[in-house]
């Protein structure tokens, strides 16, 4: 089966191969059989999440040849849920089966250097950065951003770890010390209103589809609670989609994309980051679209026909971090209208993303502030800690 001769979509039984054993391997798993698929997943663990819900499994180390040739064998097409695999395993992947997205995307999107290089070579706005390879390099990019600034590893961050925030000249030493690998990039900060993220698809055959823009809170760098749609105008999101689509034309995207943007306080947009793969500001559309972000996602990288992801409700998720959240557990059960998706995690540490809800409205009517925590049930009172 070749999957590089566009237009043609992979068979029902067909077998995806996913690389990684988290959250979104397990919702890809589960919206590929819905779509009649067979999955095979590639884990670290025998019990990880993903592994829980797939026909087969490798299981082994990412970096190891031995273990990518025997996934590579099993299945008919390869996707991720895991950007983190190095440049030798994707193109020994690349040789042995189709990969979607293709491994110069992940490349770019590994590495905060190379993705906003790539971000400005195609005129899509980011904020101000400069590279910090030796620590003289620091006191230059002090100068030209001006404190404060953010200075990030360009590898292996992910939920606001590999960041230290530069509140003044007498912080340098330590920032720099503290993050690794090297280089890092430093960041001009944001004064941002609002942050907003949009999950794109694009087909085999370039057809290209946005879901509608989301609104999105933190706490303490993880992703905390996000809102479908976004509250700002309907020009900001036509923006928004034009920079997500520019993107994915830009990379030749087959597969999804999720697209971090902050709104800055005039009302321009700036991307913050690029994630090639289901995205956890899209867990909405599970609930409140007919065709979510992962089936969205199955159909991009089977090469079927990609339906425009029509919201039919608005939405709130909500995300079960750690322990606290998860002692909640009894009563979310039992709360109207939280929809539970929970991922098999047996042990909630701090900060680990156990699940999610979701909550629907009437579309249109997502509500204020007031409405959104009433209808968080027994998860309001913690949005804020
Ligand atoms: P990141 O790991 O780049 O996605 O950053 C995690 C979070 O840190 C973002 O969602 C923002 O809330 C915050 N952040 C990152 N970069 C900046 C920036 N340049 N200015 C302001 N806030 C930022």
């Amino acid at each position: 089966m070749n999957l590089k001769s566009k237009g043609v979509a992979l068979p029902p039984n067909a077998v995806i191969g996913i690389v990684g054993g988290g959250q979104l391997g397990r919702m890809s798993a589960m919206a590929a059989a819905s779509l009649g698929f067979r999955t095979h997943i590639l884990a670290g663990k025998p019990d990880d999440p993903g592994v829980q819900v797939v026909n087969s499994a490798t299981i082994g180390r990412f970096d190891d040849p031995e273990v990518l040739k025997r996934f590579a064998t099993a299945v008919d097409v390869v996707t991720f849920e895991f950007e983190n695999i190095s440049a030798a395993g994707l193109d020994l992947l690349s040789e042995l089966k189709p990969v979607h997205p293709s491994g110069s995307i992940l490349r770019i999107s590994q590495d905060r250097e190379q993705e906003k290089t790539f971000l400005g070579s195609i005129g899509v706005p980011v904020a101000p950065w400069q590279i910090v390879r030796e620590r003289s390099d620091l006191d230059l990019a002090a100068e030209t951003l001006g404190y404060p600034f953010i200075l990030k590893t360009t590898r292996l961050g992910y939920d606001g770890k590999g960041q230290f925030r530069v509140r003044d000249a007498s912080q340098l030493d330590e920032a720099f010390e503290k993050l690794s690998p090297k280089p890092l990039v430093a960041e001009g900060m944001v004064d941002f209103a609002m942050e907003v993220s949009v999950m794109v698809a694009r087909g085999v055959e370039g057809t290209v589809r946005c879901f509608d823009v989301t609104e999105n809170r933190h706490v303490s760098g993880i992703l905390d609670l996000s809102l479908a749609p976004a509250r700002i105008s309907t020009e900001l999101m036509a923006e928004a989609h034009k920079l997500a689509r520019r993107i994915a034309e830009g990379v030749d995207l087959v597969g999804l994309l999720g697209v971090e943007m902050f709104v800055g306080s005039k009302g321009e947009l700036l991307v913050n980051e690029i994630a090639p793969r289901p995205h956890n500001s899209g867990h909405w559309t599970m609930d409140a679209c007919a065709c979510g972000q992962f089936e969205m996602h199955i159909r991009a990288v089977t090469g079927l026909p990609l339906p425009e992801p029509v919201r039919h409700s608005d939405a709130v998720m909500k995300n079960l971090v750690g322990p606290n959240d998860m002692a909640l557990w009894p009563e979310i059960v039992v709360a109207d209208g939280l929809i539970p998706h929970l991922y098999g995690k047996r042990e909630a540490r701090v900060g680990r993303k156990m699940g999610h809800v979701n909550v629907l409205f009437p579309k249109g009517g997502l509500p204020g502030e007031f409405g959104v925590q009433a209808a968080l049930g027994p998860l309001a009172a913690r949005t804020e800690d």
